[in-house]
């Protein structure tokens, strides 16, 4: 992002927008380093903050009417099962659910890339919400600031101790409202910074993202943010269910998603996340999951099959355990990877599909 965007959050602008708003206030390329220090690395609360900043440059950045934003903690609850939604609102009142999710040794952060999700997965809370809204309340992609302050707020949270046994988040991943591919430029700088050892200092192989399948980000992502772990929300193996469970299949059909998929870079040992959402009577019979297993021959892929969290006004519903494990024993007889994801919060609307719940007044 460039200074010349209305922006004036300096927690919007990466490395190159640093440099060139010192270059335009004057000031040696080696400020910008320092102001990225503070902003990302040292986690500064303000421009005051920022002491080997000469005073007439503080002061000058204030003038200028930049500022260091944080979103407000608008509602946390705790789910029985430990997990954790919180929800954020911003400068224009948009507002974000995160999700944090302790788990043995790993505390897992679920954040939001778009302030709602526009892509109306049948399956989906935040799918069915955002595709009702249009014009001036139509669902916006999150900055990088916004981004940023979801970690930053679970971070403070974690400090607090409220997660026993846990004093970091651990792992971070974006698969919360909203389809990361069609943010990709503000999650593409914002990964660089959260997993930049002099920014946040997160590891990239403990980053996931997570999309319903945009084919032509997919291969820009593959090339700009190597290293994190890519996961892809599939849910059907043919055209016909995927086009009425995911209708961005109609844009992108299967056969070129799964064409992305096998050529994907990457890295060693590494391997992509196919989520499959199991709803009962719909995608769940053996021949489902046959289909899916020859579907994904070379793709080079471990499978997390997900039992359906119900929400207000759906008519799909949750399978049995058995018939959820006996997909699950097709998929392994298939030689796959394929393990079964226990929801959590669906007590609090965390659960995944459920975020945005509180927007529509459903409380779950
Ligand atoms: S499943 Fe993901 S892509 Fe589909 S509507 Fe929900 S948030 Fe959007």
């Amino acid at each position: 992002m460039t200074t010349t965007e209305i922006t004036r959050d300096l927690r919007d602008l990466d490395k190159d927008g640093l440099t060139a708003l010192m270059e335009s206030l004057g000031e040696k390329p080696y400020r910008a380093r320092q102001v990225y220090d503070w902003l990302f690395h040292k986690n500064a609360a303000s421009i005051s903050d920022m002491t080997d900043l000469s005073l007439s440059l503080r002061d000058r950045l204030e003038a200028d009417g930049f500022y260091l934003g944080s979103p407000e903690l608008i509602q946390e609850r705790m789910s029985s099962d430990g997990s954790m939604k919180l929800v954020l609102g911003f400068k224009d009142g948009e507002q974000a659910e995160c999700v944090l999710i302790p788990d043995d040794n790993r505390l897992t952060l679920c954040i939001s890339s778009q302030s709602g999700c526009a892509l109306g997965c049948e399956f989906c809370m935040t799918g069915i919400v955002g595709a009702k809204r249009t014009g001036n309340n139509a669902v916006r992609n999150l900055t990088q600031s916004e981004l940023i302050g979801q970690v930053r707020a679970a971070e403070v949270l974690v400090r607090k101790g409220l997660f026993e046994g846990h004093i970091a988040v651990t792992n971070i991943v974006l698969m919360g409202m909203g389809e990361p591919l069609l943010n990709l430029d503000n999650v593409v700088s914002f990964i660089g910074i959260l997993t930049d050892q002099g920014g946040m200092g997160y590891a990239a192989r403990r980053v996931t993202l997570s999309t319903a399948g945009i084919v032509p980000a997919i291969k820009e992502l593959g090339k700009r943010a190597t290293g994190i772990n890519l996961a892809v929300s599939l849910n059907a193996a043919t055209d016909e269910m995927r086009d009425w469970l995911m209708p961005i299949n109609k844009r992108y059909p299967l056969k070129q998603l799964i064409l992305a998929l096998r050529e994907y870079p990457l890295k060693k040992r590494r391997r992509i996340t196919i989520e499959y959402v199991l709803i009962k009577g719909i995608n769940d019979t053996d021949k489902d999951a046959k289909r899916l297993a020859r579907l994904l021959r070379h793709v080079e892929c471990m499978i997390n099959l997900i039992p359906f969290n119900p929400f207000p006004g759906t008519e799909f519903e949750r399978p049995e355990d058995a018939e959820v494990v006996r997909f699950q024993h097709l998929l392994l007889e298939e030689g796959y990877t394929a393990y079964i994801r226990a929801s959590r919060g669906p007590d609090i609307g965390a659960a995944c599909g459920q975020l945005g719940s509180l927007r529509e007044g459903k409380v779950l």
